[in-house]
Order: C-alpha cells, then structure tokens, then sequence
C-alpha cells in the first residue's frame, strides 16, 4: 500500500499496483468524518481506512466492480452513485443488460449466468464477487449531480460525467486542488476499454478531450499507471486514445479483405491470443468490442451492414442489445458550461 497526499485528498494506490480487479481509491479528508471515492483498493488499504478513518460517504464513479467490491466492508457509510447507475444498483437483469450479457448470450441465459455469479465458487475473488453484486443491491444508495459543484466531505468537487468507458461513469475534480481522478482513463498499453453494452467509442473520445479541459494539474487513474502530471497526462492520453483508431483499421482492414466473420474475433483487436487462453471469458469483451466498431464503421457510412449481420449471427449475439442506455445523458451535458467548471 502506497499513499500521497494533496491537501485534504489522500491518493491510495491498491493491491498489485491497482491492476484489476483492485483500483486506486481517494480519501477526502474532512474536519470530522471522511470520504472515500471508489471502494476496490484492497485488504490492506480498507484495513488502514478502517483503523485511522471514519468513512461517512462513499462516492462509487461507476458501478463495475472493480471500483465498487469493497463497500461491504464499510456498512455503516453511505453510498453515492450517478442518475445513469441508479437501475443498475437495484437491478441484476440490468447490470446483465448493461454489461453486455444480454447481447452475447441472450435474454434467459444472460438472467441465469448473472445470478449463478452470485453463488459462491471458490478463492477470494469469487467471494468478492458475490459479495460486490449482493451489497449494491441492498445497500442505501443516494444520487449525487454530475457536472456541478458540490461539498464533498467539506471540499468542493464536481463529478464530470465523461460517458464511454461505461454511460455513467464520471472523474471526481478537485478545482481548489487541482486534482482531478481520471479513473479508467488508466493510460495503460491495452488501451480504453469499451466493451460492455453501455460503452460508447465516441462517447470515450469525447470525454478523453473533456478531461483536459479542466484546470487540472495531478491526474490520478485508477490503475497501474498511477498519479501524473498534466503534461505527462496528456502525452500519454494521445498516445492511449490513438489505440482506438489501430483498432478501428484494424477491423476496418479485415473486413475489406474478406476475412470471414467468424474469425474477427482471433484478430487480437483487444485481447491477445495468450490472454484469451488463459482467461477465456475475454473472448466476451472481445465479441462487444468488435460489435461496437463495425457498428461505428457502419454509422460512419462504412457499407458493412450485411456483414454486421453476420458477425452477429455466426457468434448467436443478440442484436437488439449490443447498445444499453437507459438513461440518456442530462440534456444541458453535451452543450454545459464545462470550462467553467473550475
Ligand atoms: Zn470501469
């Protein structure tokens, strides 16, 4: 466990450098009781927070578990999650919906596999598992506002929704510090991560842009990469974002060269061979992911339609779910007073 401080925010890097399924949490310092932001840091930094700490309120910047599997340990705190969560929150069959479930393997498969997640399997990870979706589920959850600032724990904050990785994901600024947690904008060599149902390529672009638009100085990720400065931040995001684009062509190329469309997802677009083998339920995300960008290629006026279907139909993907919103973004989002968020 490694922490830095600035002002009153204190920067808690989680177990093995933040990898997934951990993530680097944020405590705000208040006069009396303190805040958490995002609640997958670990054994080790819950045990310190829960020693040296009293954890009043827990702000959750999305609901993927990596971020959230730790709220059990602190029943007494309360929960904040974004407008576009609140379903997700209360709902298996949504998060099923929502992460893509539902578009890989159906309606009734999907309802089934998402609750047998809950029993328990083996080893810690699926006890976390079972856990993390349970304890959303009944927590006490209250909405905080996207895009406004509001006290957190006594310091002023803004919650900059920058949909894409996920519809409701959002990076926590600190104006007075200069902080802002740019979560999974994470900056590591795999690239933005877009694979569920509720991701969104040009939404992720979009808010990648927005996240330089604040005055900014330390720019925290959520994992491996750590705590960089704004110069480093935005070199390296050019570098992480123009991954996208390799993708995209990379599609793009196979497609026009007629490869057939059972074979797009061994292309290693997101995942390598290596990792596929290992972990074979990457070849999910790596069927969403290949789905969102020949959808792009197609609003894009690419003219693969016929081959779309395709790819939908020899991988039994059910079309009609590939995209999840719910709940469109606030309507003053696209066009809001976003520089003046300072
Ligand atoms: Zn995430």
């Amino acid at each position: 466990m490694s922490h830095l401080q600035i002002g009153p925010i204190e920067i808690f890097i989680g177990e093995k450098q933040s990898r997934t399924p951990y993530s680097t949490s944020l405590l705000i310092k208040g006069k009396e009781e303190d805040a958490l932001i995002d609640c997958g840091a670990g054994r080790p930094v819950f045990d310190h927070l829960k020693k040296e700490h009293r954890i009043r309120d827990i702000y959750l910047t999305h609901y993927h578990l990596d971020h959230i599997w730790g709220l059990y340990l602190f029943p007494e705190a309360r929960a904040w999650i974004n407008g576009c969560d609140v379903r997700k929150f209360s709902d298996l069959d949504e998060i099923a919906r929502a992460n893509g479930y539902y578009a890989i393997f159906g309606e009734q498969k999907a309802k089934q596999m998402i609750r047998e997640e809950r029993q328990p399997r083996s080893g810690e990870e699926a006890v976390r598992e079972k856990i993390a979706w349970s304890s959303i589920l009944g927590v006490q959850k209250s909405v905080y506002p996207y895009d406004r600032p509001f006290e957190l724990a006594g310091v002023k904050a803004v919650m900059l929704h920058a949909p894409g990785h996920c519809e409701g994901f959002c990076c926590p600024y600190f104006p007075e510090h200069g902080v802002l947690h740019v979560g999974d904008f994470d900056l590591t060599s795999f690239g933005p991560w877009y694979n569920n149902a509720d991701s969104d390529v040009d939404d992720m672009i979009e808010s990648a842009k927005r996240t330089l638009l604040v005055d900014a100085d330390t720019y925290v990720t959520s994992h491996q990469k750590g705590v960089v400065g704004r110069a480093d931040y935005k070199r390296m995001l050019e570098t992480y974002m123009a991954i996208v684009d390799r993708r995209e062509e990379k599609v793009r190329k196979a497609v026009r060269s007629g490869l057939p469309p059972e074979d797009l997802i061994f292309q290693e677009v997101f995942y390598l061979h290596k990792n596929v083998r290992e972990t074979p339920r990457l070849l999910t995300f790596e069927k969403m992911g290949v789905a969102k960008h020949l959808r792009r290629l197609l609003k894009h006026g690419e003219p693969i339609h016929d081959y779309y279907q395709s790819f939908l139909s020899v991988h039994g993907m059910h079309g009609e779910y590939v995209d999840y919103f719910w709940q469109q973004p606030p309507s003053d989002h696209k066009n809001d007073t976003r520089e003046g968020v300072k």
